[in-house]
């Protein structure tokens, strides 16, 4: 970010993105606390889904810069207090997506080095026939059917923190703690990178980005 040569990325740019929100209900996405859903969930994200914080997550998302997901990951893991949980589950790639590797287990596997939680991929998987979310919006994208995800049931009796990079209309995030819940596990917490205001920018038009990628 600042130039600096022959390193994967730069510490202290890396560290300036962190500027913790207040927790938000993971379901709903207002302030956690009193009042907001049945069982609700709270979110932790790093910052806004802006500024530095939003380059460094399009470097790893989109540029295929893979060696900044585990940083990334280890500062979510020092940013917030670690919480009594039994794993870290990222929420999976989509199966029609063209990704390499998937971000949010990279971030998983930072936190899991910090915290001591093991990080297990796998856990939560989409089922089939489920578009990707990306690239559509409004009515569409508010149309994933709540069992869209399926979750293992090597989670029943287990809480589990999800683990995700950018949390937007909170869609993904209600269906994976669905898919948890049937399985008869217990989400205790969400931890992602950023939050994205949802009228702020629509992922499609990211600059530099090919639309079918995203
Ligand atoms: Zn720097
Ligand atoms: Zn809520």
């Amino acid at each position: 970010m600042c130039g600096r040569m022959g390193v994967s990325h730069c510490d202290s740019c890396l560290r300036s993105a962190a500027s913790p929100l207040p927790p938000f209900c993971a379901k709903c996405g207002a302030p956690f606390g009193a009042g907001c859903c049945s069982g609700s969930v709270p979110c932790c994200a790093l910052s806004l889904h802006e500024g530095i914080s939003r380059d460094i997550l399009l470097e790893l998302k989109y540029k295929n810069v893979r060696a900044l997901g585990i940083p990334m990951g280890r500062l979510l893991g020092e940013t917030f207090d670690s919480v009594r949980a039994d794993m870290l589950i990222p929420i999976p790639l989509h199966i029609s997506g063209r990704r390499e590797y998937n971000q949010s287990l990279l971030l998983a596997e930072g936190v899991s080095s910090v915290w001591g939680i093991p990080a297990e991929d796998g856990a939560l998987i989409w089922r089939k026939n489920v578009g990707s979310q990306a690239g559509k919006t409004g009515h569409s994208r508010n149309m994933m059917p709540p069992d869209a995800m399926e979750a293992s049931k090597s989670l029943d009796g287990l809480s589990v923190v999800l683990v995700d990079d950018v949390y937007t209309t909170g869609n993904t995030m209600r269906t994976a703690i669905s898919a948890v819940e049937r399985a008869g596990g217990t989400v205790s917490s969400v931890l992602v990178w950023s939050r994205r205001v949802p009228s702020q920018e629509n992922e499609a038009s990211w600059k530099g980005i090919d639309a079918d990628r995203a």
